[in-house]
C-alpha cells in the first residue's frame, strides 16, 4: 500500500536507529554490543531491526522467549540470539536445533538442554542469570559462595556451553546506592567463581540504557540496551541533560478520515463524556484507536499534532477512532497528515498524561499498524 493511501502507520527512521546505535557503541567502546530487541523490537518491527543491527555490527540481539527468537531466525537472521526469559524444559529441543542461547537459572532447564544437546551432537549456549535484587528471573545472589556453587552445578553439566553470566538492575535511573549493591553482588559471585571453580564466563552482561549511560564501571563485557538505542532516555527527566544526543526512531501517524462541524453542545464519541461547547465546534475524526495503540485512558486528556498545532483529544477514544477538537483558524481536511506521537509531540509527553513509561506506547502499537522504514 502507498503511504497516501494507509489509515495510519508508524514510520520508523533507520537512520535514527543507527545514530543510536553508533552513540551507545560510543559510551561502551570496549564492551560487546547486543541489541534487545524483545516486543517487536519494542514495536518498531523485531526482523527490520535487526537486520539493521546485524548490518552495522551489533554483536548479539536479545528476546524475551523462544518464538520471538524462532521468528528471527525463520527470517534469516543469523546473529547470536539471548533468549532473555525462561523456555519450558519441554522446548529445549528447538532451542538447540535454532542454534538459539537460553538464559538458565534451574536445574530442571539446565538438564533439558544438556539433554537435548547431547541426543543432537551439538553443544548448548547458554549465559546464566543471576537476580542481585530486581526479584524477577535468576538465582537468589546474595551470598556469593553459595550462589557460586548453584551456578556451577548447572555450569558443569555436559553439553552446555556457558558463554555467559548476567544480572539486571532494578533502579539504574534512580538509586545509584541500590545499584552499586546489586553490581557489589555480581562481582563477588564473578570473583567466587573464579577462585573456587576457575570458572570464567567470556560475556558478563549487566547494562540495560539506564545503566549503559549512568554507568560506565558496569558495561564489563557486553552492554544491553533496549530503550535507548530506539532513542528514548529511560528517565525522560535524563533528556537534553548532556547524554548521548538520542533520536527518537519511531513516530505515529495516520490521515483525517472526516472533519465534522457540530452544532451547540453536540455531545462526542461514546459515553457522551464530552460536548463541542455552547458555541457548536468542529472536530477531525482520526483512524486511530485503542486497537492500533492509542490508550483509552488518553480519552479526553492527550493530544495529537494536526495542522501545525497541538490539537486536544476530544471524548473516548473508540477501538478503531479519535476524535480532536480544531479551533476555527484550524485548515484540516480529510486525508491530511496527524502524528499521534514522534518529532512533534514526543511519546514521554503521552506516556505521562496515561500515566505509564513511554516503553508500554511503543510497544503498544499494534500489528495492525503498517510500518513505514524510511
Ligand atoms: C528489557 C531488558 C533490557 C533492556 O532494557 P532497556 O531499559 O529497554 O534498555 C535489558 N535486559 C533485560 C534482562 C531486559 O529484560
Amino acid at each position: 500500500m502507498r503511504l497516501e493511501t494507509m489509515r495510519a502507520w508508524a514510520e520508523i527512521d533507520l537512520g535514527n536507529l543507527e545514530h543510536n546505535y553508533r552513540a551507545l557503541r560510543a559510551c561502551a567502546p570496549n564492551s560487546r554490543f547486543l541489541g534487545v530487541v524483545k516486543a517487536n523490537a519494542y514495536g518498531h518491527g523485531a526482523v527490520t531491526v535487526s537486520r539493521k543491527l546485524e548490518e552495522l555490527g551489533a554483536d548479539y540481539l536479545a528476546v524475551a522467549c523462544l518464538n520471538e527468537a524462532m521468528e528471527l531466525r525463520q527470517a534469516g537472521i543469523r546473529m547470536p540470539i539471548l533468549i532473555l526469559g525462561a523456555t519450558p524444559p519441554e522446548l529445549a529441543g528447538l532451542v538447540v536445533d535454532y542454534g538459539i542461547t537460553q538464559t538458565v537459572f534451574t536445574p530442571q532447564l539446565a538438564q533439558a538442554l544438556s539433554r537435548a544437546a547431547g541426543e543432537r551432537g551439538r553443544r548448548a549456549k547458554i549465559h546464566i542469570k543471576v537476580d542481585t535484587g530486581m526479584s524477577r528471573l535468576g538465582l537468589l545472589d546474595h551470598e556469593p559462595v553459595r550462589t557460586a556453587r548453584e551456578v556451577e552445578q548447572l555450569c558443569a553439566l555436559p553439553g552446555l556451553e556457558p558463554e555467559g553470566i548476567f544480572t539486571h538492575f532494578a533502579n539504574a535511573d534512580g538509586d545509584e546506592d541500590y545499584t552499586m549493591l546489586q553490581f557489589t553482588r555480581f562481582l563477588d559471585t564473578l570473583e567466587e567463581l573464579e577462585a573456587k571453580y576457575q570458572r570464567k564466563f567470556e560475556i558478563r552482561h549487566c547494562a540495560a540504557s539506564a545503566a549503559v549511560l549512568n554507568y560506565p564501571c558496569t558495561h564489563l563485557d557486553m552492554v544491553r540496551p533496549g530503550v535507548a538505542l530506539y532513542g528514548h532516555y529511560p528517565d525522560p527527566s535524563c533528556e537534553g541533560l548532556d547524554g548521548p544526543g538520542l533520536l527518537p526512531a519511531m513516530a505515529l501517524k495516520c490521515r483525517v478520515a472526516a472533519v465534522r462541524q457540530l452544532p451547540a453542545d453536540t455531545p462526542v464519541s461514546y459515553g457522551c463524556t464530552q460536548s463541542v461547547g455552547p458555541e457548536g465546534g468542529r472536530v477531525a475524526v482520526l483512524p486511530v484507536g485503542y486497537a492500533d495503540g492509542l490508550h483509552r485512558v488518553l480519552s479526553g486528556r492527550g493530544s495529537v499534532w494536526l495542522a501545525g498545532k497541538r490539537r486536544p483529544i476530544i471524548g473516548r477514544v473508540c477501538m478503531d477512532m479519535c476524535m480532536v477538537l480544531l479551533d476555527d483558524e484550524a485548515r484540516v481536511e480529510p486525508g491530511d497528515e496527524a502524528e499521534i506521537f514522534g518529532g512533534q509531540l514526543p511519546v514521554e509527553e503521552l506516556a505521562q498524561l496515561a500515566g505509564t513509561v513511554q516503553y508500554e506506547l511503543l510497544c503498544a502499537v499494534s500489528s495492525r499498524v503498517p510500518r513505514v522504514y524510511l
